[in-house]
């Protein structure tokens, strides 16, 4: 059997809006609400690969190496709860094109080499409890971070002994904006 291991492709949080955001969170949730993901795990996901193998791996880095998309912002303005699969989320109200086109060029390529992509549509979230089951009181204020996205990565999932850890396997810079005329 090849080996194979479990990657997605995602956005990665700069560590001071880490810290920002499990601050925050201590303060408006309740330990019933859900697990806290811990904060070096906090990340928002462009595509999901599923168990690919390291030949497949190969290719999808080759790919994601030609890409050339614009870096980005986006403001990180709001928050929701899917009572299934259980998940507290941060997420945007508008959510910058270049953001939904690397999201939808990396899941092409994805499924193209075989990587089943769930048939829902794009939601760009960042889990922030995970087991979120029952109803949970979403605090009335939205934070209003801006996450500045001039990478995207690929990491793998590991479970090991009762935790899931993300590592970053390598990373793609995006394109800057050319700076103004004049
Ligand atoms: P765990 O499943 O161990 O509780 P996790 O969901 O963070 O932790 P993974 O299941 O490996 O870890 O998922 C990695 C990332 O890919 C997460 O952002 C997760 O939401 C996302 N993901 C997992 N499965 C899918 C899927 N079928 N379709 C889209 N995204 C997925
Ligand atoms: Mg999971």
């Amino acid at each position: 059997m090849p080996e194979s291991r479990r990657l997605f492709f995602a956005l990665s949080l700069p560590t001071a809006l880490q810290k920002q955001v499990i601050r925050w969170r201590a303060d408006n949730f309740e330990p019933e609400d859900g697990r806290p993901v811990a904060a070096a795990n906090l990340h928002l996901t462009l595509a999901f690969l599923g168990d690919v193998s390291d030949q497949k791996a190969g290719v999808l880095r080759e790919i994601a190496t030609r890409i050339q998309s614009p870096a980005f912002s986006l403001r990180l303005d709001d928050l929701g709860h899917w009572p299934r699969p259980g998940v507290v989320w941060l997420g945007t109200r508008r959510a910058p094109l270049a953001l939904l086109q690397l999201a939808s060029l990396l899941r092409s390529h994805a499924a193209r080499n075989g990587c089943h992509q769930s048939t829902l549509p794009f939601h760009p979230h960042v889990s922030l409890l995970r087991g979120a089951t029952r109803p949970v009181a979403l605090p009335a204020a939205t934070p209003q971070w801006q996450l500045d996205a001039t990478d995207f990565s690929l990491y793998e999932s590991r479970f090991h002994q009762g935790r899931t850890r993300y590592q970053c396997l390598q990373s793609w810079p995006l394109l800057a904006a050319p700076p103004l005329p004049g």
